[in-house]
């Protein structure tokens, strides 16, 4: 499952698409939620925008300026943020530290099912687990990553408002 978000009028290439796994996405929209000051002020539900949504340039200039400023980096420099690269690290560490679990797509069969619910089985390794019967917890799909952030930065100081597709 991915998400892509459509510049309205870029201003560079960096403005004319942003493209990330669902996960990414709602991992970054709770970073915005807890950390910055502007998004409440906003009114709306980032995690769930519909299909079609125009989010505007004076919004994306809004989120952008209260990220920069809530932390205390320069807006000017379009790098990432140390707190928000400090977050990343943290909350990579946290999830890396997490124990294998018995894998939940073969139930631990290590072979693949021939269909999502079936009993049955092709008698292949598990792509999820290669066959080894572990694999990372569910909530290790919303690990952050560094470039994704920063991609997703320089979208919205270049998109020019964009539209959700
Ligand atoms: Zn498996």
């Amino acid at each position: 499952m991915s998400i892509t978000l459509s510049g309205n009028n870029p201003k560079s290439d960096e403005g004319v698409l942003f493209f990330c796994t669902t996960w990414e996405y709602h991992a970054i929209v709770e970073y915005l939620e807890k950390y910055v000051s502007a998004i409440p002020k906003l009114g709306l539900n980032l995690h769930f925008l519909p299909n079609g949504f125009v989010f505007s340039e004076q919004h994306c200039e809004y989120v952008l300026a209260s990220l920069y400023s809530d932390a205390e980096a320069d807006m000017n420099s379009r790098s990432l943020p140390a707190s928000v690269a400090e977050y990343i690290s943290k909350t990579s560490d946290f999830l890396d530290s997490l124990p294998l679990l018995d894998c939940q797509s073969c139930l631990a069969t290590g072979l693949q099912r021939k269909t999502i619910i079936s009993p049955e089985t092709t008698g292949e390794p598990c792509r999820e687990c290669d066959g080894s019967t572990k694999s990372r917890p569910y909530i290790y799909n919303y690990k952050l990553k560094f470039d994704t952030f920063s991609t997703f930065l320089k979208f919205l100081a270049s998109c020019g408002g964009f539209t959700v597709k």
